[in-house]
């Protein structure tokens, strides 16, 4: 089934929705939104002479076209590319060289600073504004059928955020596409006719593959005018919009309830705020919960297995009276209903409840590969489970908890140590409010652990008062040997932390 096809059966049932904003102004309903992408597709088929597998990247800001975009590619049998807009302009070129795409659809300024590759990247043909005149001219070709395709055939190659090495193209099929949405409503949330989601985070990411179980529901895509996350603005469109629903980073979450806008904000039309992506940390979802009610879901995946290895639902959010409440709020949950999940050894047996291991998934959502690496996807695929580079471990209830990707495991004096574990510990101090704990180089442990502390504003922090903190918690020797306070922690586009970047500057 092609993908596309959600789009033009809840355009035929409620062709006059509100299907697309931008702010608070809602810039076409269903119909409309079916009728340009279908004239689109028409375009990327007939004039710009696309034939069906050839890869489209949009570079875009989150911008409404975006979806007008995405769904002519669809439907015109194409594979989308979408790329991180704050990507630098080396990053662009090696995807763009890299996925051989033949066109991008591009915001404005973007398209400006693209220029210069269509004359570098001979597979490149055409780069178009989706603010320009042209641009628009081509949405009112003749439309174009949906295009029939294989479950198999590409959709989306999602580009890894490539915190180590070179991003890897991970190919998803309409099948995997499919199998995230239909899981999403089997674990995430339901939706009726209405409900919108807010895209504050990038629309290219998890935040974009949320935007499928709304337009199969007759939902709205809100973007915000700024094209990404101000949490005054974000709350003023919570207001706005009934049934709101969100796809944010932990750090995120951290960021609209900490804001100076969040006091006295009317978050009543919030529904549901899915987080994921990166570590939250049970001092911090309590804080969440208690600024703005069990009105969330978590959910752990990657690029690989886009959003769907496990999650904790919003009832298990909701369960106080859970005996290890503390701990599966430090869990990433339990396996998603259309996966299996294993934690395994170097040699992929899988371990005993408890113990620590890589995590593996496999299912309908899983990725076929990376494109043009069959090495990559050889070790990662190996044995038909996705190998996900996570470390983590099941409880006898079936909860994951990670501990680390297996690279920013500390080893020190031959144990392994697990930063979160420490990160967690010292995050309930009142006076920290971000953390990164990573090792160091010593010449006598291998490494040593060395924790960075952004303070919470008119804290009065010293080491001594963090070291006993600490170690009333946790084992003396995972105690940090040092405490580094910054201002902020360096973050990727995503809103990961970089402990690569951190690890850097304690060689320097
Ligand atoms: P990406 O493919 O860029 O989405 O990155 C996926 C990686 O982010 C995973 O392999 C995990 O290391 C991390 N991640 C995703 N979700 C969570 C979560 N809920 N908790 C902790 N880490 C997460």
């Amino acid at each position: 089934m092609n993908i596309a096809r959600l789009l033009a059966r809840t355009a035929a049932t409620y062709p006059a929705l509100p299907a697309l904003a931008y702010g608070k102004k809602i810039v076409a309903n269903y119909r409309e939104f079916a009728d340009q992408a279908a004239g689109l597709a028409g375009a990327l088929r007939g004039r710009l002479g696309l034939n069906p597998g050839d890869r489209v990247a949009l570079i875009m800001k989150n911008h409404p076209e975006y979806w007008i975009a995405l769904f002519a590619v669809w439907r015109a049998g194409l594979v989308a590319v979408p790329v991180n807009a704050k990507l630098h302009l080396n990053e662009f070129r090696y995807i763009l060289e890299n996925c051989g795409s033949r066109l991008v659809f591009a915001t404005a300024e973007l398209a400006a600073e693209l220029a210069s590759l269509a004359k570098e990247l001979p597979t490149l043909e055409t780069i178009l504004s989706v603010e320009d005149a042209a641009y628009q001219a081509l949405k009112q070709e003749p439309a174009l059928p949906l295009q029939d395709v294989d479950g198999d055939d590409l959709a989306w190659l999602f580009y890894t955020s490539g915190t180590t090495g070179k991003p890897k193209g991970a190919m998803l099929s309409h099948r995997n596409l499919l199998a995230a949405t239909l899981s999403y409503f089997a674990d995430v949330t339901s939706h009726d006719p209405g409900d919108c989601i807010i895209h504050a985070a990038p629309q290219t990411h998890g935040s974009g593959l949320y935007g499928l179980p709304l337009i199969a529901k007759g939902g709205i895509q809100v973007t915000p005018e700024s094209g990404g996350f101000d949490p005054a603005e974000t709350l003023g469109l919570i207001a706005h919009y009934p049934n709101s629903c969100f796809f944010f980073a932990p750090t995120m979450v951290h960021r609209l309830i900490s804001s100076p806008a969040f006091d006295g904000a009317d978050t009543r039309n919030l529904k549901v705020i899915v987080y994921g992506g990166g570590p939250m940390y049970e001092a911090d979802i309590r804080r969440a919960i208690a600024a703005l009610g069990p009105r969330f879901v978590q959910i752990y995946g990657q690029g690989e297995s886009p959003m769907t290895i496990t999650g904790l639902t919003m009832a298990m959010i909701r369960d106080e009276q859970h005996p290890r409440r503390s701990e599966i709020l430090a869990s990433v949950g339990v396996e998603r209903t259309d996966v299996e999940v294993r934690v395994v050894d170097a040699n992929d047996n899988p371990v005993p409840v408890g113990e620590v291991g890589e995590v593996v998934v496999r299912g309908d959502v899983v990725m076929k590969g990376y494109w043009q690496n069959a090495e990559a996807t050889e070790e990662t695929l190996r044995g038909g489970w996705l190998h996900t580079g996570d470390m983590g471990c099941f409880d006898e209830e079936g909860f994951l908890t990670l501990k680390d990707r297996s690279k920013d495991m500390i080893i020190s004096g031959g144990t392994n140590i697990y930063p979160r574990e420490i990160e967690e510990a010292l995050l309930t101090h009142p006076g920290v409010a971000e953390i990164s704990v990573v090792g160091r180089y010593h010449p006598d442990w291998g490494e040593e652990v060395v924790a960075f502390v952004v303070p919470r504003e008119g804290a009065a922090l010293t080491p001594e008062t963090l070291d006993r903190h600490c170690t009333e918690q946790i084992a003396r020797f995972k105690r940090p040997k040092e405490y580094i306070f910054i201002d902020e922690l360096p973050k990727n586009n995503y809103g990961k932390v970089l402990k690569t970047e951190l690890r850097e500057r304690l060689k320097r």
